[in-house]
C-alpha cells in the first residue's frame, strides 16, 4: 500500500494536493498538526476520497503541533469516531489517553537521531500494547541501518511498517515489498516532505514503479557517494519499464565499499552501477573482472553471473564512441576514420573516469598527456597509460590540444559554478568535452563554447555507457530512442 502524506498549511491546499496525491496512493495521511486550522480537517474526509490516516504530531514528535496534548488527544479521537480507517498514535501517548482516543490505531516509534539495534526487540514489546498496528521510523546515518530496517519481522500478530528516515533509508521506502512492511509514505506535494528523504509519490509511482515491485522483481541500483544527483534510476526505471523486465533500478548512497556484500545478499543483487568513490575500492569485493576493466583498473558495472559478481567497465568504450561521434567534421582527416590517432589530448583527473577514458584514448592511437590535482595519481596514471605527465599548475602552459577531456568532477553539482580550466586559455581549436553530466552543460562546455570551441558534453557519454550496462544486465539491445530525455 503507498500511503501519501498531505502536510499543507490550509484546508484548499490540503484539497489540492490530496486530489493530486490520489492519482498515485492508495491511501491518504492526513498531518492535522500542519494545518493552521486542524479543527476543520473534518472538511478533508467530506471533500477527499479515502481511506484515510489521520496523524498529529509535536515537533518532539517530528511534528508542528503547538498546540496542548488534551487538544491533540480531542482531534485524534474526534478522527476515531469519524471512522476514519486509521489514527496514528505515537509511543509517548500514555495507555489511558491511547484508550480514550479509540479507533483502529497504528502505534508509532520515532528515532529522529538513529536506528538503534534492538529494534527487533522494540517492536516484539509493542505487540503487547493494545493497539492494531505498529510502526517504526528511524533516521539512517549509513545504508546498513537501511538494510537492519529491512530485515524487521512483526514478531507477533499486529503487522508493522518500517521506514527509514534521511537519503541513507530511501531504499527501504522504495523496497518496502521486499520487507515486512504493510505500506510505505510518499510525500502529496513534492516541495513539502513532511519526513527528512521522504520521495513524492508520483516519483515512486511513476519513476519507481514501487506498486509492481514482488517478490520477483531484480533489484539493481547505483553505488556511490554522492547518488542523490545521479540520473540513473530514471533512465534504467524507464528502460526496464520501456523492456518488459520485472526489475527495479534504485539509488544506494553507500559510504564505504566493505557494505557491498551484505547489500548484495540481503536483496540478491542483480547487478549495479558504480560510481564515486567506489570504482576502484569496490574491486576486492567482486568474485571476477572483466580483461578491460582489469586493466583499466576500475569499476562502473558490477555484474551477477549466477552466484559471483563480476567488474566491468562501460565507461571506457562510451568516453571513446561518444568523441568519435561528436567530433567534428570538418576536422576528420580525409581517410581517418578514427578521429583520435594522432591527436594530442590534454586529460584533466586521474580517478576512475580519467582511467577509463585515458585507456580508451591511447588504444584509439592519441598523444595523450595526463594532469591532476594530487601529483602521485596523476603521475601513476600517465606511467601507466604511456602518456606524459604534466603538473596541475602547469595545465594550461600547453602547445596546442586537440581534445581537452575533464574527467574531474569539478563542475558537477554542486560544484557547478567551478572550472577545471580557465576558458580563456582554450584556442578555438580545440574540441572541449566534459564527462560530468549533471548539469549538462558545465561552466567549462559554456565558456569553451563562447571561445568558438567544439563542444561535447558528458550527456553524450553517459547515455553510451548506459545502454551497454542495460545489454550487460539484460541481454537486451536498448538504442539511444530507447532513453528517456536525460535533460
Ligand atoms: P573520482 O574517481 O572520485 O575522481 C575524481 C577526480 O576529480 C580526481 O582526479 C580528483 O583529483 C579530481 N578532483 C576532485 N575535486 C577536484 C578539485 N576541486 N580540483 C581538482 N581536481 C579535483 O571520480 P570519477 O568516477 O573519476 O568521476 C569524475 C567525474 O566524471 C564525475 O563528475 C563523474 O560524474 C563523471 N563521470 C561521467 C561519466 C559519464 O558517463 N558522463 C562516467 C563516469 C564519470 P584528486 O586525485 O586530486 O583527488
Amino acid at each position: 500500500m503507498i500511503c501519501a502524506t498531505i502536510a499543507e498549511e490550509t484546508i484548499d491546499d490540503a484539497i489540492k494536493w490530496g486530489r493530486e496525491a490520489r492519482k498515485w496512493a492508495d491511501l491518504l495521511e492526513l498531518r492535522l498538526d500542519y494545518l493552521d486550522e486542524p479543527g476543520r480537517f473534518p472538511t478533508l474526509l467530506e471533500r477527499l476520497k479515502g481511506p484515510f490516516m489521520v496523524t498529529c504530531r509535536t515537533p518532539e514528535q517530528g511534528g508542528e503541533f503547538h498546540g496542548s496534548d488534551g487538544e491533540r488527544f480531542r482531534l485524534l479521537a474526534e478522527a476515531a469516531n469519524r471512522q476514519v480507517d486509521y489514527v496514528d498514535v505515537d509511543v509517548t501517548v500514555p495507555a489511558e489517553e491511547r484508550e480514550t482516543i479509540g479507533g483502529t490505531q497504528v502505534l508509532s516509534y520515532h528515532n529522529f537521531d538513529e536506528t538503534p539495534e534492538d529494534l527487533q526487540e522494540t517492536i516484539e514489546n509493542l505487540q503487547d500494547e493494545d493497539v492494531d498496528y505498529i510502526k517504526v521510523a528511524t533516521r539512517c546515518t549509513d545504508l546498513g541501518d537501511a538494510l537492519s530496517l529491512m530485515d524487521l519481522k512483526p514478531g507477533g500478530t499486529r503487522p508493522i511498517i518500517v521506514l527509514g528516515m534521511g537519503e541513507f533509508g530511501l531504499i527501504t521506502r522504495l523496497l518496502y515489498r521486499k520487507t515486512h512492511s504493510l505500506m510505505t509514505f510518499g510525500a502529496a506535494n513534492p516541495t513539502r516532505p513532511a519526513a527528512p528523504g521522504q520521495p513524492s509519490v508520483e516519483e515512486l509511482r511513476s519513476e519507481y514503479r514501487i506498486h509492481q515491485v514482488d517478490q520477483a522483481t531484480e533489484v539493481y541500483g547505483v553505488i556511490g557517494d554522492p547518488v542523490a544527483h545521479s540520473r540513473s534510476p530514471y533512465i534504467f526505471n524507464h528502460l526496464f519499464d520501456q523492456f518488459d523486465q520485472n526489475a527495479i533500478y534504485v539509488p544506494f548512497r553507500m559510504l564505504r565499499s566493505e557494505t557491498l556484500p551484505r547489500l548484495a545478499d540481503r536483496l540478491d543483487l542483480q547487478g549495479a552501477s558504480v560510481t564515486i568513490p567506489h570504482k576502484r575500492t569496490v574491486i576486492p569485493y567482486l568474485h571476477t573482472l572483466n580483461p578491460y576493466a582489469e586493466k583499466i583498473g576500475a569499476v562502473n558495472t558490477i555484474v551477477r553471473i549466477e552466484d559471483r559478481y563480476e567488474g566491468y567497465n562501460t565507461d571506457a568504450r562510451a568516453a571513446i564512441d561518444a568523441v568519435i561521434a561528436c567530433w567534428p567534421e570538418n576536422r576528420l582527416d580525409a581517410e581517418g576514420e578514427d578521429p583520435l590517432a594522432g591527436k594530442r589530448v590534454l586529460l584533466l583527473g586521474a580517478g576512475g573516469a580519467a582511467r577509463a577514458g585515458g585507456t580508451a584514448f591511447r588504444q584509439a592511437g592519441a598523444d595523450l598527456l595526463i594532469t591532476n590535482r594530487t601529483e602521485e595519481t596523476g603521475r601513476e596514471l600517465a606511467e601507466n597509460l604511456d602518456a606524459a605527465f604534466v603538473r596541475w599548475e602547469d595545465r594550461t602552459d600547453r602547445d596546442h590540444i586537440d581534445l581537452l577531456v575533464n574527467a574531474t568532477s569539478v563542475g558537477m553539482e554542486p560544484m557547478e559554478d567551478m572550472t577545471p580550466f580557465p576558458a580563456d586559455e582554450l584556442n578555438e581549436d580545440t574540441v572541449v568535452f566534459d564527462m560530468v553530466y549533471t548539469p549538462p552543460e558545465t561552466r567549462l562546455l559554456r565558456e569553451a563554447s563562447e571561445q568558438g570551441c567544439h563542444t561535447i558534453s558528458g550527456e553524450e557519454m553517459f547515455s553510451r555507457q548506459a545502454l551497454k550496462q542495460f545489454k550487460l544486465w539484460t541481454d537486451e539491445y536498448a538504442n539511444r530512442e530507447d532513453l528517456p530525455p536525460l535533460s
